[in-house]
């Protein structure tokens, strides 16, 4: 395996990813050194160890983790991931982006991360439930609808949220759904809750497409990763006319430059559970697709895709990022320098936590909204974060990651400010 440099290393480090950004917005906004101090550490960061009961009769235990970056504008919100490589410095720095990204799109909400080290593909279902079960059950203290909020992230689905929800309503001796959202329908979750990322990006793109004169109709888009996110903003962009060019999961991608057919691609996505071998269209690499010539560019499949290696050869006009920090640091420089139009991660899929918000509403009001209600909705908060975002990097001269960061930060330092939850 070939060794990585520090530069390297810290060039695709989340936390540093993340606080090179923020570094560079609270200078900008001259926030002063205690506030600064303040919004740069967590609120909390807890260890859990899990015992968990395999199979085969072994007892296994697992370590997990709950960050709570901040709850200076209401309760902590934020995923929870299963994988092997989960560790307490990306906890951290997702739990931040969470802050920042629900003060962008404006609820009212901190934000936290979750996590546990495991393999889920190697476990059962059984030892999936007992996992979660006692990573809930642990944390029980620290979560609740006005605590601190958990949803679905990498490897984690509506039934492990469900057994969230009834593992913590067990302890509280009540049911309590607003405890977590991206819940199943039939047990609080909302309406529309499932496409929600994939369609605030088609939104944000649709936006910065007029901002840009860019016209929506035939324009070439790339995607990579066609999971949850991927694969509805490949449906909603081609249904509004897009031409979706190329698509890609884990194993590869597919191009077409006269447009895919993103049914028939769907439809062979569910029958093969790959994009591999999809016919009348080109196999193409992960890395020859991000280099694509298109017009929008959506890396929505994980973290550090373009970076100082490949931004010179990114070909897009403009990059939604539907994944969480698919870009360095070091590429958004380059980037810059070629003029190319970021929607950055934080408010690009921010539809999936405004829908979750929705979601912890409607559970709180015990009413729950039509997906009609839920969408139109969703287009406001969508519509007007992009605007502001746009707006303020005008008004600041900077590009739009880094005016979202400020617009985020201001929002929270005053909120905090304001309670004097600092002083
Ligand atoms: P998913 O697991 O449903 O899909 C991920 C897709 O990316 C799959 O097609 C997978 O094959 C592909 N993929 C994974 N690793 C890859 C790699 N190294 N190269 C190319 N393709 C790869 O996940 P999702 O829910 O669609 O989430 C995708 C990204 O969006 C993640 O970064 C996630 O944190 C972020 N995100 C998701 C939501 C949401 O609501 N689902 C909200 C905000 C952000």
């Amino acid at each position: 395996m070939a060794v990585m440099t520090e530069a390297e290393d810290s060039e695709i480090n989340p936390f540093d990813a993340m606080m090179s950004r923020f570094d560079v917005a609270a200078q900008k906004l001259h926030l002063d050194e205690g506030l600064y101090q303040f919004l740069r550490y967590p609120r909390r960061e807890v260890t859990v160890y899990i015992p968990v009961f395999m199979d085969t009769g072994r007892l296994q235990v697992f370590t997990g983790y709950r960050v709570q970056h901040n709850i200076s504008r209401g309760p902590s919100k934020g995923g929870i991931r299963f994988a092997p490589d989960v560790t307490l410095d990306e906890m951290k720095a997702l739990a931040a982006w969470m802050t920042w990204k629900c003060a962008v799109v404006n609820i009212p909400f901190g934000g936290a991360k979750g996590g546990v080290i495991c393999d889920p593909s190697r476990m059962s279902s059984g030892e999936l439930e007992r996992l979660t079960r006692r990573y809930t059950a642990e944390l029980y203290e620290f979560l609740g609808p006005e605590k601190d909020v958990p949803a679905p992230d990498v490897n984690t689905n509506e039934q492990i949220m469900a057994w969230v929800m009834d593992t913590y309503s067990m302890h509280a001796h009540q049911t309590v759904t607003g405890v977590i959202t991206g819940k199943p329908v039939e047990l609080g979750g909302s309406a529309g809750r499932l496409e929600a990322t994939g369609r605030g990006i088609t939104i944000v793109v649709k936006e910065a497409c007029k901002r840009l004169g860019l016209d929506c109709a035939g324009a070439p888009v790339v995607i990579q990763g066609f999971g949850n996110v991927g694969s509805i903003a490949a449906q909603l962009l081609s249904s509004e006319g897009f031409r979706v060019v190329a698509v890609s999961d884990l194993r590869g991608g597919i191009y077409d430059p006269a447009g895919l057919d993103i049914g028939r691609v769907s439809a062979y996505n569910r029958r093969n559970r790959t994009l591999e071998g999809f016919p009348d269209a080109e196999p193409v690499t992960n890395r020859e697709l991000l280099e694509l010539p298109c017009d929008i560019l959506i890396p929505a499949a994980t973290e550090n895709q373009i970076t100082s290696h490949n931004a010179d050869r990114i070909r897009a006009r403009i990059i939604a990022e539907g994944a969480n920090g698919p870009t360095t640091a070091k590429a958004d420089e380059i980037l810059d320098e070629k003029r190319i139009f970021i929607i950055p991660d934080i408010l690009a899929n921010a539809g999936g936590v405004t829908v979750s918000y929705f979601e912890w509403a409607q559970d709180r009001q015990g009413f729950f909204w039509k997906e009609s209600e839920v969408n139109e909705r969703l287009g406001d908060y969508m519509t007007n974060s992009f605007h502001e975002v746009f707006r303020y990097s005008e008004a600041h001269s900077v590009n739009m990651r880094i005016a979202s960061y400020m617009l985020a930060i201001d929002r929270v330092a005053r909120g905090t400010r304001i309670r004097g939850l600092y002083a």
